[in-house]
């Protein structure tokens, strides 16, 4: 069977909007596949190992940790000032920018736009905006072909899988398997050599990405003083030289001050993504290509991302927004390496993810709808872009109905994220915040509440412990729990020592 490379309503692709939503599920179902836990142990090995030497030849990391912190720390402060000066300073090189106060009117814009421009196929790079918005699910209603330029994408969509990495979507694929899918759906014979696996896939995208006319991708950071957009991701390269129309989709908090903070920062994701001194290609857009150029967009749109972002950071949780998308966090995480991405989210996710899916509203529909109270749609709906609000930090956020409510207990709380995150997110600090704001929130379940209350009954006595295990046990409810000591730790330290 031939694939046709696009993307198109009559096929079934777009899974992400039919997982089932059970969090415990398939955090299960994960944990039950062997060969999904080993190829998850040897590939974030493998990144690990990149990212060590990576920064082997570089500044010592903690000091580019602590510079890149501050710097997007500052930016996190001055955002509504920045994102202000972005937006003038693009527009006065041509860049049309469009405010989007959440994932549909960002959609609507790029849809109004392919509709007014009679565009039929769209280059859809990378991009964790442009996921966050639904738009290849949109775009195929409106029965517009969406091509996928990242190897990643096209195995997942070649496979009806979801993705599970921020960098490497497809990194819980094993090339074994990689090469059968192409057999069966490219029509090319097997090989187990990563390079061609790759050419095969760029070979097949070349010619739709070149007809299309329209291309949708990220942007690594935005430069306030200078109104530059810099895309760092190498499938942005042939699409925004080839297509006509290019549309940027970034959040509100990928902005940055100066254009020479892109010397720290670019590098800093590169290393830390995957062990390169610099991302493979480097782009920096500003404004649209003059009418006698070889190549490049000759409209140019800038989608301004707002999502639930400005409640992010009145909620005091703006920090999670100084993450850069590197993945390193997922890498070293010890339940990420057992799970993988996919049993977080419909959508992905990793210890940052943990963070800020169960706060953002931008969720698969399928597990949003009806959920969320109707004070907090109509907050988030009323919500405006950071650059016109400001960001005070004010009380937690209602929370009850969230459903990925369960992600910030998916935690050791080990820290190995912390200290590799380039920003220097403290996201164990984060993540029992938000256990304590859900729990505030009634978030807990009826078995967890008991559960709670329970434990808090059986360790404040060690005579309670094994009553509490032999009960626990009995009601099945918790009958993997290991036979408590016999002693306490203070007992067998007094009879070893002999006090
Ligand atoms: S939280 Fe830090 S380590 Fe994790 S993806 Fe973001 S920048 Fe990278």
């Amino acid at each position: 069977m031939r694939f046709d490379v696009t993307c198109s309503p009559s096929s079934p692709e777009f899974p992400i909007y039919a997982m089932p939503p059970n969090f415990y599920r398939r955090v299960a179902d994960a944990l039950a596949d062997d060969a999904l836990r080993a190829t998850l142990t040897r590939s974030t090995g493998l990144l690990r190992q990149q990212q060590a030497a990576g920064f082997a030849d570089s500044a010592p990391f903690e000091e580019l940790q602590a510079a890149a912190r501050a710097l997007r720390q500052d930016a996190l402060d001055r955002l509504p000032a920045l994102l202000v000066q972005l937006e003038a300073q693009a527009r006065a090189r041509g860049v049309e920018v469009f405010w989007a106060p959440d994932a549909a009117a960002a959609r609507r814009y790029i849809l109004a736009l392919a509709e007014a421009r009679r565009v039929r196929q769209v280059v859809r790079s990378h991009a964790a905006a442009v996921e966050e918005i639904g738009l290849d699910a949109a775009l195929a209603d409106a029965h517009i072909n969406v091509i996928l330029t990242q190897v990643g994408d096209y195995i997942l969509h070649l496979a009806g899988d979801t993705p599970s990495h921020p960098v490497h979507p497809a990194l819980h694929w094993r090339k074994e398997a990689v090469t059968q899918l192409f057999e069966q759906h490219l029509d090319v014979p097997q090989t187990l050599d990563i390079q061609s696996l790759a050419n095969v896939v760029r070979f097949k995208l070349r010619r739709p990405t070149l007809e299309a006319a329209l291309s949708v991708g990220g942007v690594a950071l935005a430069v306030a003083e200078t109104g530059t957009l810099a895309l760092a991701s190498g499938d942005d390269r042939l699409a925004v030289a080839s297509t006509p129309i290019h549309v940027a989709v970034m959040g509100i908090e990928q902005v940055t001050a100066a254009l020479e903070d892109l010397a720290l920062f670019l590098p800093l994701y590169a290393r830390s993504a995957g062990g390169q001194s610099m991302p493979d290609h480097v782009l920096l857009l500003e404004g649209p290509a003059p009418a006698d150029a070889a190549d490049g967009p000759r409209e140019l749109h800038l989608v301004i991302l707002d999502n639930g972002r400005s409640d992010l950071l009145r909620w005091g949780y703006g920090e999670a927004l100084t993450c850069i998308h590197c993945g390193a966090c997922h890498n070293v995480c010890p339940v990420y390496r057992e799970i993988g991405g996919q049993a977080y989210s419909p959508r992905g996710g990793g210890p940052i993810d943990s963070v800020t899916l169960p706060l953002l509203p931008s969720l698969p529909v399928q597990e949003t709808a009806g959920r969320w109270p109707t004070a907090a749609r109509d907050r988030r709906q009323d919500a405006q872009p950071a650059a016109q609000t400001g960001a005070e930090p004010r009380p937690a956020p209602a929370l009850r109905g969230a459903p990925l409510a369960p992600l910030p207990h998916a935690s050791t709380l080990c820290g190995a994220c912390s200290a590799v995150c380039p920003v220097g997110i403290d996201i164990p600090r984060l993540l029992i915040r938000l256990r304590g704001d859900l729990a505030a929130a009634g978030e807990l379940g009826k078995r967890e509440r008991m559960l709670r209350r329970l434990y808090r009954w059986g360790t404040q006595d060690a005579a309670n412990l094994p009553r509490l295990h032999r009960l626990l046990r009995s009601a099945r409810l918790l009958p993997d729990w290991p036979q408590p000591a016999s002693q306490t730790f203070h007992a067998r330290w007094r009879e070893r020592r002999g006090l």
